[in-house]
């Protein structure tokens, strides 16, 4: 008959290696073998290897040398996850300290083993609470351990290790901790579990203990020395429990994605309630990063569309003639009207206008204002996409024949008219009576913040023999431009200064080009928000490395609880998900918290008359990049409490 559990010259070392320490080895070639149903004590003093030989054999850790077959398999070559599966399904612990997770209750605790096994919440539950019912703990169950006696808290963790079935249960000096009465107690659980047919390895220093076992085993300085019953050939009992299936391993996953994620959720919660603080040191990094890459975006779309719409505004297809001296030397150029006609006739260019602006006063009545005047062409509305609002525009057959007519800008009308009928008045222009055919429609502030609707406009000739004293000269002062569409603004600035430099021989004049201007203030404007966007993005970068920092205490802090979980039979991907499960909780949190704090700072600037605008794609994006920074950030610290040897965990 196989044995349940064989092993054949186990050693085990500690130190030595990369370590740094000298070697030692604890257990010198131990050779045991138990049945299933048997009921063993592993007697010796303190420091004789007992606590290093329970480890091995429940697979909390392995062996340096020599072979462990449990059930006929070597355990040798299972990986992590099927000796989780052993330990979950095979074994139940039970240790000298208890080793009961604090922050939960009696019947929690008891549960956990069912959890990583995969068992519906009702079973499981169910299940727990007989069990505790059986060891005269029903009333306990809601009950912190910290809120039990020490007697209470072994029969807790003896529940525990039954709630698979344990069919193996390993002691670890279970009643060392205890008082003789609670102790005796433990002991007559012991014996009961023993007749029902589980096998138990008892582990004392204590001989009158030892004794009441069926088979008492006794280790010195890491050799057995003696065994009461060294070849134990005859199965104890017939009741004995069959080992499992370990077949069954490789096939059952015993998750349950769902119920493990609740579980998960529910433990992640717990956690960040229970460490309010610190939850909140790290919720506030990320709440205020969230916030600010909201807000900046917020701000930097405001600040473009502005600019998008005074671009529409002003044209995008504008330019400009101005005269200037060369830079070779030399006096300011000239543009004349002749040059305007031949920039008219280039195929990208629509509209070439001359303007005249100077100031001159304007009367109506016993008003009087001194403003700009402007001269220029019919072409004007067409050009600054301006159109009239109350009667014409003057035609080109008014600029021929030198009509004395105006077309008024808003401000001016409401300056002189107050809102009366301004068509047909007269307005008297320097010494000039000038007829009133049309008033501009609002343009609103131009590209420098001052109003652009205080002007007169009257036909280009007019203007200048009538208004502006310069020596009666028809060149205009500049000239307007506007380009076919906004694809040949450029094409024409280039064919326009072509034109003109053959034209005038020498760099005398220049061409502005409203809508590049525009749009190097719109990418400056973009080039600020992406700057503006990483800040935010970087503070948000800062706030996840402070949660991983945090994490990583955690972890540190919460060593024995992740032993506790993997001796129970959590696999590595069970504790991965559960740490993972906490850092995206607290991004998530954080995250939307941080969302209703943009869209709060965001909707008082825009109360406050900022020009902001608040997307709903902004949010997602810095809701998202909050749960990115909480999955790569809470990875690391995750997977170093997966990787963690069960044994180091709990001796941690
Ligand atoms: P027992 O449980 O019988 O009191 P242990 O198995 O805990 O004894 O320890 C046996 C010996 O192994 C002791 O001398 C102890 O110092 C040593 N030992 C146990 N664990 C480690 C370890 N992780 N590193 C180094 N030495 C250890
Ligand atoms: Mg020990």
């Amino acid at each position: 008959m196989t044995p349940l559990i064989e092993l054949r010259g186990i050693r085990k070392r500690y130190g030595g290696g990369s370590t740094g320490r000298p070697e030692v080895e604890v257990l010198h070639g131990i050779d045991l073998s138990i049945q299933a149903g048997e009921f063993v004590a592993i007697v010796g003093q303190s420091g004789s290897g007992k606590s290093t030989l329970m480890n091995l054999l429940g697979c909390l850790d392995r062996a340096s040398d020599g072979s462990y077959h449990f059930n006929g398999r070597d355990v040798a070559a299972l990986d992590a996850d099927a000796l989780a599966w052993l330990r979950r399904e095979a074994f139940g612990f039970v240790f000298q300290g208890y080793h009961l997770i604090a922050t939960d209750s009696a019947q929690e605790n008891v549960e956990m083993p069912a959890i990583y096994a995969g068992s519906a919440r009702p079973a499981r539950a169910a299940r727990a609470q007989a069990l505790l019912g059986r060891l005269g703990l029903a009333d306990k169950r809601h009950l912190r351990p910290n809120q039990l006696s020490g007697g209470q808290q072994q029969r807790v963790s003896i529940a525990r290790a039954l709630m698979n079935g344990g069919r193996i249960i390993l002691a670890d000096e279970p009643t060392g901790a205890l008082d003789s009465q609670s102790g005796a107690e433990v002991m007559a659980l012991l014996h009961e579990l023993a007749d029902a047919g589980h096998a138990i390895v008892l582990i004392t220093h204590d001989r009158k203990i030892a004794a009441q076992a069926r088979r008492v085993i006794e280790i010195r300085d890491g050799c057995i020395v003696s065994d009461s019953e060294p070849s134990p050939c005859t199965a104890p009992t017939q009741a004995a429990l069959p080992p499992p299936d370990m077949d069954e391993a490789m096939q059952k996953s015993g998750s349950q994605p769902l119920a493990d994620l609740r579980e998960a959720l529910r433990s992640a919660w717990r956690s960040m309630r229970i460490h309010r603080a610190r939850t909140a040191l790290t919720l506030l990094g990320i709440v205020i990063g969230v916030a600010s890459v909201i807000v900046m975006l917020a701000v930097g779309m405001g600040a473009r569309q502005e600019v998008v719409a005074r671009m529409g505004a002003m044209g995008a297809t504008v330019m400009y003639i101005n005269n200037r001296k060369p830079p070779q030397g030399g006096p300011t150029g000239v543009t004349t009207l002749a040059d305007l006609e031949a920039v008219e006739q280039l195929p990208e260019v629509a509209h070439a206008m001359p303007v005249a602006r100077d100031p001159a006063t304007v009367r109506y009545g016993n008003v009087a204002w001194q403003g700009d005047t402007i001269a220029a062409t019919s072409a004007w509305p067409a050009i600054h996409n301006w159109p009239v609002a109350q009667g014409r525009f003057f035609t080109d057959a008014e600029d021929a024949e030198l009509a004395p007519v105006v077309v008024i800008g808003k401000k001016v009308h409401e300056r002189f008219f107050e809102g009366r009928k301004a068509l047909g008045e007269l307005l008297l222009i320097g010494t000039t009576p000038f007829q009133v055919v049309g008033v501009m429609s609002e343009k609103g502030a131009g590209d420098g913040g001052q109003s652009q609707d205080d002007l007169v406009v009257v036909p280009y000739r007019s203007g200048i023999l009538r208004i502006f004293p310069n020596g009666k000269s028809f060149d205009p002062h500049y000239t307007v431009i506007r380009a076919r569409d906004s694809q040949s603004v450029l094409p024409a600035q280039a064919a326009i200064e072509n034109l003109l430099r053959l034209r005038h021989g020498r760099e005398d004049f220049y061409v502005a080009n409203a809508a590049a201007r525009l749009q190097a203030a719109a990418q400056a404007k973009d080039s600020m928000t992406t700057m503006l966007s990483l800040i935010a993005a970087v503070s948000l970068l800062v706030g996840g490395i402070g949660g991983m920092n945090v994490m990583l205490m955690a972890v540190k802090e919460r060593t024995r609880e992740i032993g506790i979980r993997m001796a129970t039979g959590a696999r590595q991907w069970d504790i991965q998900r559960q740490f993972m499960t906490e850092a995206v909780l607290v991004t998530m949190v954080g995250g939307t918290v941080g969302v209703f704090l943009g869209v709060l700072i965001g909707a008082v600037l825009v109360f406050l008359g900022g020009a902001v605008v608040l997307s709903v794609s902004a949010m997602l994006l810095a809701f998202g990049c909050a749960v990115v920074t909480g999955l790569v950030f809470g990875w690391m610290p995750a997977r170093q409490a997966a990787r963690l040897e069960p044994v180091v965990a709990l001796g941690g």
